[in-house]
């Protein structure tokens, strides 16, 4: 993976991907979930997570409840400790996250704790949410930091500007 080709990439059609995820918010075509299943499963020909980390390099996971216990009882911490050693309280939602980034547990490009890693990683990059569209948000700001969705949006454009009158 040329993370350096998808930097470039990603700045270069952030605007217009976002303008039609934002165009997605009112007008949502009667087959999206077909749609997006389509042009998903066309991405993960081209797209491979062991090549990328990206996601763990720049962005943060929230760690729920459930998984700071799973996690810090694996790393042989108490959950006190291992909050005090990685993780903040995000102020404005409440939610705990890495102090830094990349993610401590990013070794040799793998996540060091896969079996127990926190939810959120393992429903990354979200493609598969129900209804699509009410992620668009998210998916917004993912992507400049994941070659997939960005992938994933810019394939469903193309099918969407395509198959639909797209005004
Ligand atoms: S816990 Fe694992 S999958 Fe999640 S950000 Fe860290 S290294 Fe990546
Ligand atoms: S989910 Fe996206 S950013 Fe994370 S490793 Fe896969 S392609 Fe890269």
């Amino acid at each position: 993976m040329d993370l350096k080709k998808f930097r470039a990439t990603a700045a270069r059609k952030k605007a217009s991907l976002g303008a039609f995820l934002d165009k997605l918010d009112h007008i949502v075509p009667t087959e999206m979930p077909e749609l997006v299943n389509r042009a998903d499963a066309t991405v993960w020909r081209d797209v491979n997570c062991m090549e990328c980390a990206n996601c763990c390099k720049t962005m943060t996971p929230t760690f729920n409840k459930a998984d700071i216990t799973r996690i810090s009882a694996h790393v042989g911490l108490t959950p006190k400790a291992f909050k005090e050693k990685w993780l903040l309280k995000e102020e404005e939602s409440g939610d705990w996250i890495n102090k830094t980034q990349p993610c401590q547990f990013l070794v040799d490009n793998k996540c060091g704790i896969y079996e127990v890693r926190p939810a959120d990683c393992a429903e990354f990059p979200h493609h598969n949410k129900k209804p699509f569209d009410a992620y668009n948000e998210t998916f917004k700001n993912n992507l400049i930091h994941c070659p997939a969705t960005l992938t994933l949006v810019d394939r469903l454009k193309k099918m969407v500007e395509k198959e639909y009158e797209w005004e």
